[in-house]
């Protein structure tokens, strides 16, 4: 059983204040939406639960499984188990997508107990049949040349070789058109039931929680989390937008 909380968390960039107090708690086996229109701070999230440096936290606390990762370095967090699958993935040259993944699966493993090559080699390739990503792609390097949706597909990939407790999901499925959206959604349905992962998923379409049905759906405006609800309120954003609930909170643009 695994639990993040997220409490009162102000972050800022540049000594401009973009998150003002965000409270959330993820247990394992929950998902949760995080919906909201753009530049309102969903990725600025993602990147301070992940340690990103460029986001200075001003208040508040990260706390998983009562440990504090505000404290902890960016490997650390993910060795405990976060994980994010970024919204715009970087480009790394010179490191094969099967490199990364396997040094990845190690810096979560204790030294003397790396995972072996067969078994790495097994597991690779089971993954990259359920996402349908072509083999030969775990040999290019990291993301460079690949199209958007197979950016999306490999964040995926790491996902379900990583097994994290906790994953923020930042836009997953930008870029997929209705079939890799299928793929991708049943790949992380599928982690879900196989290892009970809790899960933050930033989208700005209904047409994802279709497919990978949260529990909450959470707003995000101006830097606060302005309604939470199940997965109506996704739905109701779907049909009617976000200006009634500008109106009900009296927010300008
Ligand atoms: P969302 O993911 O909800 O679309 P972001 O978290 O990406 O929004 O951005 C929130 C705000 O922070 C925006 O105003 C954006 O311009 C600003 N911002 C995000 N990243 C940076 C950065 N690296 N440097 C400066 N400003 C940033
Ligand atoms: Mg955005
Ligand atoms: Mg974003």
């Amino acid at each position: 059983e695994n639990t993040l909380e997220i409490k009162d968390l102000h972050v800022s960039i540049e000594g401009n204040e973009i998150l003002k107090g965000i409270t959330l708690t993820i247990k394992s086996g929950e998902f949760h939406a995080v919906m909201g229109p753009n530049g309102t701070g969903k990725s600025t999230l993602a990147a301070a639960i992940m340690g990103h440096p460029k986001f200075e936290i001003t208040k508040g606390s990260i706390v998983l499984n009562g440990e504090d990762v505000l404290d902890m370095e960016v490997d650390e967090r993910a060795r405990a188990g976060l994980f994010l699958a970024m919204q715009y993935p970087s480009e790394i040259s010179g490191v094969t997508t099967s490199d990364f993944l396997r040094s990845s699966i190690n810096a979560r493993r204790e030294e003397g107990d790396e995972i072996s090559l067969m078994k790495f080699i097994k597991e690779m390739d089971g993954a990259l049949d359920e996402l349908e990503i072509d083999k030969n792609m775990a040999q290019r390097y990291l993301n460079e040349g690949f199209s958007g949706g197979e950016k999306k597909r490999n964040e995926i990939l790491q996902l379900m070789l990583l097994k994290p407790a906790i994953a923020i999901l930042d836009e997953i499925d930008s870029g997929l058109d209705i079939d890799a959206l299928k793929i991708v959604s049943d790949a992380v349905n599928k982690v879900r039931e196989e290892t009970g992962l809790g899960c933050l998923i930033i989208t700005h379409y209904q047409r994802l929680l279709n497919y990978i049905k949260p529990d909450f759906v959470h707003v995000i405006m101006q830097g606060r989390v302005v309604k939470s609800g199940g997965a109506e309120l996704a739905e109701k954003l779907e049909k009617e937008g976000y200006e009634w609930i500008k109106e009900e909170l009296g927010i300008e643009d």
